[in-house]
């Protein structure tokens, strides 16, 4: 089966053309700059990156550009629009009603744009790039898969802030959990590479890219994820604080005059790596200068003991871990944090070969000792081919 998986941003159209069977991509690309000096790449059959000036003024032009590469004679990814059997959306948030993928109809649409309350700058624009595809592909089957969705397994105990009951009910304000589809992806992969059910698979899954998210899975379901109501809270991050006390921004808002949205600005743009560093958001800018820049290794430290917190208090919740299993930008690629997030913790049975672990970058791997009762797993995460098997299971 054929998927076009679709991510919609802002300004930016995104997609993979995917077959579903031997989990291959047959194209990927991007629009970018939609409404402004719009820019399309994509990847050509041999892997090459073409890349050219278009005038899309919107989503939907934004999407004819792409569906015109897909049809191009001379790129032959597909000779016609039917060979398209069904479209994968990303959406980011589902609130309280998505536990799962679903089929887009009139009323899941009305649902994606109630829950834009909840995702201001994300369920918008998904909902345009869902737009533009029934306007283009009348026809096509299209599945929404939710990065929420994956959470909604979470207890009561997991998701509920203690502030005043009715403010849940009123506005929804709760833990919700982003990253979903990375996590079951690389919950799922993993069972697979252990040779372990989904259903009796205990794991922490560590999800550190720009963005990061640590969840607790237990018998294959996120019993709770460090995300919160919106995906500010939890780990340090490429420039967000993650949890910090609340009390700092009222503290803050008076001393400095700030208004919500700057406030705001402050703890979503400029903290997390980027502003304990000054030097960037990108972990490698910031290795760069560990040696001579104190502020860089404090940068460091930060980052690894914030992630540690999560690993502790869900190795409480579960009981049990069969794995620790990393992904994500960070995840994938930086040993120092893999090191440093499992040192010292022989003493509970997760024991971490260190040479292994140094050598390993980017590639599906088992990073413990033999002797270590806890796997500790490297998972590449894959969200686009996750929609996409979504998607076909949807429409079965
Ligand atoms: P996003 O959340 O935007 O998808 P990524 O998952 O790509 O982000 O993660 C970005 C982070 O991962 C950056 O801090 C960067 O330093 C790190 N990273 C990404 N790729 C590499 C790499 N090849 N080697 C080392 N670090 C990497």
């Amino acid at each position: 089966m054929k998927v076009l998986v679709i991510n919609a941003g802002s300004s930016s159209l995104k997609y993979q053309l995917i077959e579903t069977e031997r989990e291959e991509v047959i194209t990927k690309g991007i629009v970018e700059k939609i409404g402004g000096d719009a820019e399309f790449s994509f990847t050509d059959r041999s892997g090459n990156k073409i890349k050219s000036k278009v005038g899309a003024k919107n989503h939907t032009e934004a999407l004819k550009v792409v569906i015109d590469s897909l049809l191009d004679k001379e790129n032959n990814f597909i000779t016609s629009l039917k060979e398209i059997d069904a479209i994968g959306h990303r959406v980011v948030h589902g609130g309280e009603e998505f536990f799962k993928s679903v089929l887009i109809d009139e009323k899941v649409i009305k649902s994606i744009e109630k829950y834009a309350e909840l995702a201001p700058l994300h369920n918008p624009p998904n909902l345009q790039g869902i737009l533009a595809c029934r306007e283009i592909l009348p026809d096509t089957k299209q599945v929404a898969v939710f990065d929420t969705a994956f959470h909604q397994t979470m207890p009561e105990s997991s998701y509920m802030y203690a502030i005043p009951y009715e403010l849940y009910q009123k506005y929804g304000i709760r833990r919700y959990g982003f990253h979903g589809t990375s996590h079951r992806y690389v919950t799922m992969k993993a069972a697979e590479f252990l040779g372990v059910k989904s259903e009796d698979f205990n794991a922490i899954t560590c999800h550190l890219g720009n963005g990061s998210s640590i969840a607790a899975i237990k018998n294959g379901k996120s019993v709770d994820t460090s995300m919160g109501f919106t995906p500010l809270e939890g780990v340090v991050m490429g420039t967000r604080s993650g949890s910090i006390d609340p009390a700092i921004i009222f503290f803050l808002m008076e001393k400095e005059n700030l208004s919500p949205k700057e406030i705001n600005d402050i703890l979503n743009k400029k903290s997390g790596l980027l502003g304990l560093s000054g030097i960037s958001n990108d972990l490698r800018d910031i290795f760069a200068q560990k040696d001579e820049n104190p502020r860089a290794k404090v940068a460091i430290e930060v980052l690894i003991k914030s992630i540690r917190k999560y690993i502790g208090a869900y190795m409480v919740e579960l009981g049990r871990v069969d794995a620790i299993i990393f992904t994500a930008g960070i995840g994938e690629n930086e040993w120092h944090i893999r090191e440093g997030c499992v040192e010292g913790l022989q003493g509970y049975g997760i024991i971490l070969d260190k040479e292994k672990n140094r050598a390993t970058k980017g590639k599906l791997a088992d990073l413990s000792t033999k002797e270590s009762k806890t796997k500790i797993l490297l998972v590449p995460t894959n969200e686009e081919l996750m929609i996409a098997l979504e998607t076909k299971w949807v429409i079965g």
